[in-house]
């Protein structure tokens, strides 16, 4: 089945003591929809302005991705991100952020995107996110993303989100954030009461958990010996986990998750191997099954 992948579609500028990259292919979206093509028929919604450079177009396209839904505002700019790494690269600070055509955006989903099954969110405004949903007919399961400058700046419209999906993923900060627990166990449950059915709290290189109705599962990262630019990690994850979850033909969703995860991690370490999408676009089908299949033998007891 196929999935809906709406975000940013952005320019990058990332810095890192190593090396500086100007203008590379970015974006929540852009990151997400790459990993979820890598298992599923994937469809992309977002903005970009007359300076997205083709090239990016052919990539999308490269990778079968529908981009019927990726608007193009002549004479406007792409939502344009900087952001610096530190030594230890779980550190990292936003120099810059350009909103571009982002800021007056209001998705139209071409018709056929509003029966798509598998609908990701990721990380862009709640309003955004909200209007998307509201376009929707019936979807069989949804995925949001955020971060903590929503919380900081919109807060009563995530929480409007919330009730309206399947599964809200963020990481540890922004779960302690939202809920004001330390602890990520008792936060998932407070999370849980603020609408989700599904939830989980990634952790960077330490992994991932996942909270649901049969319980708790936590999730390994794949062990990286080194990391170029983990910039979108995270949208590799969850496209990845979605795209997985709405490929598979028989199983429940909540069977499916946990082996879904996995594959997201995979996808997400070789995100970290690169700058930007640099590395993700080069990976094989056969290269995820074989580092899949590493993590579980590395994380069987
Ligand atoms: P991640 O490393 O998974 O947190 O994702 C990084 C990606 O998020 C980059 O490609 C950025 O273009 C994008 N990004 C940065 N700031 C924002 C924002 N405020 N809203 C949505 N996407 C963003």
């Amino acid at each position: 089945m196929s999935v809906l992948v709406v975000g940013t579609t952005a320019l990058d500028s990332i810095k890192t003591p190593k090396s500086e990259n100007p203008r590379l292919l970015g974006g929540s979206a852009s990151h997400a929809a790459v990993a979820a093509s890598f298992f599923a028929p994937t469809k992309l919604l977002g903005v970009v302005g007359g300076d997205f450079p083709k090239p990016y177009l052919r990539l999308y396209e490269r990778h079968g991705i529908c981009t019927r839904g990726l608007e193009r505002v002549k004479g406007g700019q792409t939502f344009h991100w900087h952001g610096e790494y530190e030594v230890n690269m779980n550190n990292r600070r936003t120099l810059n952020t350009v909103l571009g055509v982002i800021e007056n955006w209001s998705p139209k989903l071409p018709g056929d995107y509003e029966t798509t099954p598998f609908v990701l969110l990721a990380n862009i405004s709640p309003q955004i996110q909200n209007s998307v949903l509201d376009q929707l007919s019936k979807p069989k399961f949804v995925i949001a993303d955020t971060m903590d400058l929503w919380m900081n700046i919109a807060l009563p419209e995530l929480l409007r989100l919330l009730p309206r999906i399947d599964c809200l993923v963020l990481n540890d900060s922004e779960a302690r954030q939202l809920v004001e627990d330390d602890n990520s166990v008792t936060a998932l449950a407070k999370i849980h009461k603020l609408g989700p059915r599904y939830v989980i709290i990634k952790k960077g290189e330490h992994g991932s958990i996942l909270s649901g109705p049969k319980g708790l599962f936590v999730a390994p990262a794949f062990p990286l010996g080194k990391v170029v630019d983990p910039t979108g990690a995270g949208d590799s994850f969850v496209g990845g986990l979605l795209g997985f979850l709405a490929a598979q033909k028989t199983g429940s969703i909540e069977t499916n998750l946990r082996r879904a995860i996995v594959h997201g991690s995979v996808v997400a370490s070789f995100c970290c191997e690169g700058f930007g999408l640099n590395r993700t676009t080069k990976t094989t089908k056969a290269e995820i099954r074989f580092r899949v299949r590493e993590l579980e033998k590395a994380a069987r007891f």
